[in-house]
C-alpha cells in the first residue's frame, strides 16, 4: 500500500486501549498496525483490533441519514436534521412539561468518547432536571467503582499496566484476559516467560484460555468467590503473613474483615466453593510469600448481586498484605469497554457527577451547578440501567435516548427490554450501524460518526487519557456524538451548549476537574497530540502525568486511611436452582467477537474462529441429558428460552454450562440470544445485573 496520510489513534474496543497506527493511502484505503510507540501494547493487536480497518471501511451497514416514524404505526422514513432536532425537542418538552423532568432517560455506553459522554450528563443532570442517565459500563464495571470507593475513597484504579513487569505474583479472578483483554495477557505471559518464578493464580469455574498461565487454577463453584478470598484472608491473617505496620499505620477497619475472614473454617470455606483446603493454603502461601502482588479482575466479580461484596473482599487481600501504592502491586480491575473509564469520570451513571463529585454531597451538586449554570442538582440517584428499562415497562418513563449501545441483545432479561421498548412514548436512539437490533425500537433514528470519523479523548483501564483524532468523513449526514447532543440541547432552549469542536467541550471539562483528586487541568488538545497520552490526574500544564496512585499512603478517603470493608453477603443470594432449573449459567465473551457483534459481526476473518452461538456443557452433564456434541438444545430459564449447538468440555464444572452473550437476532428469530434466560436481579449497593448466576435446564430439542 503506498502510503499517504499515517495517524495515531486508539482501538475501540477493550479497555485495555492499545494504539494504533492508520494508515491512509492515496485511494484513502485505510490499513492498521499497532503504534510502536504507544507505552500500553508497544506495537502488538489482537484479532479485533487488527481488522478494525475493515469495520471502519465497510459503511454498508451505517445509518447514512435521520429516520424518523411519522407516528408509532408508520415506518421509519428519512427526514432532514432540522426536522429529526425540532420533532424531538418538541416531544420531550411535551413529556417534561406533562410529566415532570423524571419521565425521561439516556442510556449511553462506555464506547461514547469522554466529550460525548460529559455532554449527555451536563444536558440531562444540569438542564433537563433529572438524574435518569446511565450507561452500559452499569453491566460491566459498576461493583469496581462501588469497591473501590469504599475501600479508598474514590473510583480510582491505583496501578498502571508497566507494574506487571513489576510484579512476582497475580491473582486473575473471575476474568479471561487471553480472550477479553488479548494484549494485556500477552504481557503478563512475556513477564512470566522471563521470570519463570511469577506466580499466576486464576479463579474461575471454567478453566478457560487463562489458565494455560496458571500455577494454580481454584475452579469454584459459581458465585462462591467471596468464601474463597476471605479463607486466603483468615489464612493471612492467621500465620502472620499480613503487613501489621501497614494496616496500623494507613489503614481503618481491620477488625471488621477479620471478623468476616474467620466466620468460615478453611474447611467450611472449601466445602463452601467446591475446593480442597489445600488448594486454599497453596493460593494463601503464594500470596503471603509475594514480594510484589497485583490482583486482576473483571465480570466474573462484577456481574453479580454479591458484586460490590466480592470486590471488597479482594480489595481487603491487598490491604492486608500492604500490597498498594509501591511499584508492582495493587489491585487492578481491567475495565470491558474502550472508555468505561472516561464515562465514570464525567459522572456518566445515575449515581455519579462530573469529577468524581458526589450526588450526596450538597456542596459538590452546588459547585457543579454553579459551573454549568443550570437547574438545581438533584440529590437522588436517577434509574440505573435496568430500573429504567423497568420504569419504561411501568409506565413511569416514557421517554428514552438511547446512545450506541444495544440493550435489547445486551441487558439481561431481553424480552422484558423489548416489552418495555414497545411500550415507551418515544424511543431516540443514535447509533452508527442497522446492525444494532434496537434501531428498529426507534421513533427517531439518528446517524452518529463512528471511530476515526471524529475527534475527542477516552481514558483506558489504566487511567490513561489518550486523544482521538478524526481521520475519514463519517458517511452521509452521520454527525459526531457530542454535535448531535449540543445542537439537541441548543434546540430544548439550553444556554450553555454554543460549542463548535469537542476541543471546547474537552477543555470545559477539564477547568471542572480543578482541584479534584481526578484534576486534569494541565492536560490540553495540543498536549495530548504532541507528548502523547496521560495518566489522570495532571494538575498543571508541566505535570508528566501519575502512574501509579497512592505513593504516599494517603487515600482519598475522609480519613486519608484506606479502609476494610466486611463483605455483607458471602453466598451468592440470587436464584436457587432445583430439579427444574438444575444448572447455573454462565454468560461471557468470547476472543474475537465484541459485545453484540455490530461491529466485529461483520468482519469475515473473524467469524473463523466461533461462528455461531454454543453451550459449553461439561461431559457428565451432557450424558445425564442424553447429549451429543453438536446436538442442537433448548435451554430455559424463568424467563425464557434459547436454541443453541451444544459443544462438550472437559474444561467447565459439572453442573455449571456457559454460553457467549455476542449474539442477538439470527434470521429473525431470537433463539441464539443468551439474555433472553438471564435475570435482572442486582447488586443492591452498585445495581449490577447477575449475568454469571442463572438457574437452567438443557434438553435435547
Ligand atoms: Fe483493541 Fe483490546 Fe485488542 Fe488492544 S487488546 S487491540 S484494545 S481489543
Amino acid at each position: 500500500m503506498q502510503k499517504k496520510e499515517s495517524h495515531n489513534t486508539i482501538c475501540s474496543y477493550c479497555g485495555v486501549g492499545c494504539g494504533i497506527t492508520v494508515n491512509k493511502d492515496n485511494n484513502g484505503a485505510l490499513s492498521v498496525v499497532g503504534d510502536d510507540e504507544y507505552p500500553v501494547n508497544k506495537g502488538m493487536l489482537c484479532s479485533k483490533g487488527k481488522n478494525l480497518n475493515y469495520v471502519a471501511q465497510d459503511t454498508s451497514d451505517r445509518i447514512l441519514h435521520p429516520e424518523m416514524k411519522w407516528s408509532r404505526n408508520h415506518p421509519l422514513q428519512r427526514v432532514t436534521w432540522d426536522i429529526a432536532f425540532k420533532r424531538a425537542a418538541a416531544v420531550f418538552k411535551s413529556i417534561i412539561n406533562n410529566y415532570g423532568p423524571d419521565s425521561v432517560g439516556f442510556y449511553v455506553s462506555g464506547q461514547c468518547l469522554t466529550e460525548e459522554y460529559y455532554l449527555a450528563n451536563k444536558l440531562t443532570k444540569g438542564f433537563i432536571g433529572t438524574n435518569n442517565i446511565d450507561t452500559n459500563s452499569r453491566l460491566c464495571m459498576s461493583s469496581a467503582v462501588v469497591g473501590y470507593k469504599k475501600a479508598v475513597g474514590e473510583d480510582a484504579v491505583p496501578i498502571s499496566y508497566d507494574d506487571i513487569e513489576l510484579a512476582d505474583c497475580f491473582l486473575i479472578a473471575g476474568a479471561n484476559p487471553a480472550w477479553c483483554h488479548p494484549i494485556l495477557f500477552r504481557r503478563l505471559e512475556k513477564h512470566k516467560e522471563n521470570n519463570p518464578k511469577v506466580k499466576v493464580l486464576v479463579v474461575d469455574p471454567r478453566k478457560t484460555q487463562t489458565c494455560t498461565l496458571a500455577d494454580l487454577h481454584l475452579q469454584i463453584l459459581p458465585g462462591t468467590d467471596v468464601v474463597l478470598f476471605n479463607a486466603i484472608a483468615r489464612w493471612l491473617i492467621e500465620r502472620k503473613k499480613i503487613d501489621t505496620s501497614f494496616i496500623k499505620k494507613y489503614t481503618s477497619n481491620f477488625e471488621a474483615c477479620k471478623q468476616s475472614a474467620f466466620s468460615l473454617t478453611l474447611k467450611e470455606a472449601a466445602k463452601h466453593c467446591g475446593i480442597t483446603v489445600e488448594e486454599i493454603k497453596k493460593a494463601a502461601k503464594i500470596i503471603g510469600s509475594a514480594k510484589r502482588f497485583i490482583s486482576m479482575w473483571t465480570m466474573g466479580l462484577n456481574q453479580s448481586v454479591i458484586g460490590v461484596d466480592k470486590n471488597v473482599s479482594l480489595l481487603n487481600i491487598s490491604l492486608l498484605t500492604g500490597q498498594i501504592g509501591k511499584p508492582g502491586c495493587g489491585p487492578f480491575s481491567l475495565t470491558g469497554q474502550p472508555n468505561a473509564m472516561g464515562g465514570r469520570e464525567v459522572g456518566g451513571m445515575a449515581s455519579l457527577l462530573a469529577a468524581h463529585r458526589d450526588l450526596n454531597n450538597a456542596n459538590h451538586r452546588n459547585e457543579v451547578q454553579e459551573f454549568w449554570g443550570g437547574k438545581p442538582i438533584k440529590k437522588e440517584a436517577g434509574l440505573t440501567a435496568t430500573e429504567m428499562f423497568d420504569a419504561l415497562d411501568s409506565e413511569k418513563l416514557k421517554a428514552i435516548w438511547i446512545i450506541c449501545t444495544n440493550p435489547v441483545v445486551s441487558m439481561p432479561n431481553a424480552r422484558k427490554v423489548e416489552a418495555a421498548l414497545k411500550k415507551a412514548n418515544f424511543v431516540v436512539v443514535q447509533d452508527i450501524s442497522h446492525n444494532s437490533e434496537t434501531t428498529k425500537y426507534a421513533d427517531i433514528l439518528l446517524p452518529a460518526a463512528g471511530w476515526l470519523e471524529k475527534e475527542g479523548t477516552m481514558t483506558n483501564s489504566e487511567r490513561r487519557i489518550s486523544y482521538l483524532p478524526k481521520v475519514i468523513d463519517p458517511p452521509g449526514e452521520a454527525r459526531p456524538d457530542a454535535e448531535i447532543l449540543w445542537r439537541f440541547a441548543q434546540e430544548m432552549g439550553y444556554s450553555g451548549f454554543d460549542y463548535t469542536s469537542a476541543s471546547e467541550v474537552y477543555d470545559e471539562y477539564c477547568l471542572m476537574t480543578k482541584g479534584t483528586n481526578i484534576d486534569i487541568s494541565g492536560l490540553s488538545y495540543e498536549r495530548l497530540k504532541n507528548e502523547g497520552s496521560f495518566q489522570w490526574p495532571v494538575p498543571h500544564k508541566t505535570h508528566k502525568g501519575t502512574p501509579r496512585l497512592f505513593q504516599d499512603q494517603t487515600y482519598f478517603t475522609m480519613n486519608g486511611r484506606a479502609h476494610f470493608n466486611a463483605p455483607k453477603q458471602i453466598y451468592n443470594q440470587s436464584e436457587r436452582t432445583n430439579a427444574e432449573y438444575p444448572l447455573i449459567l454462565n454468560t461471557g465473551r468470547i476472543r474475537d467477537q465484541w459485545h453484540t457483534r455490530t461491529k466485529t459481526g461483520k468482519v469475515k476473518r473473524l467469524l473463523t474462529h466461533i461462528p455461531t452461538p454454543y453451550l459449553e456443557m461439561n461431559k457428565v452433564d451432557t450424558y445425564l441429558n442424553k447429549l451429543n456434541e453438536g446436538d442442537i438444545a433448548v435451554v430455559t430459564s424463568r424467563r425464557g428460552s434459547v436454541r443453541v449447538k451444544v459443544k462438550i468440555n472437559l474444561d467447565i464444572r459439572e453442573k455449571v454450562v456457559f454460553m457467549p452473550m455476542h449474539w442477538g437476532k439470527i434470521l429473525n428469530s431470537d433463539f441464539s440470544r443468551a439474555n433472553n434466560l438471564t435475570n435482572n436481579l442486582v447488586d443492591p449497593i452498585s445495581k449490577e445485573p447477575d449475568f454469571k448466576y442463572c438457574a437452567v435446564r438443557v434438553e435435547k430439542y
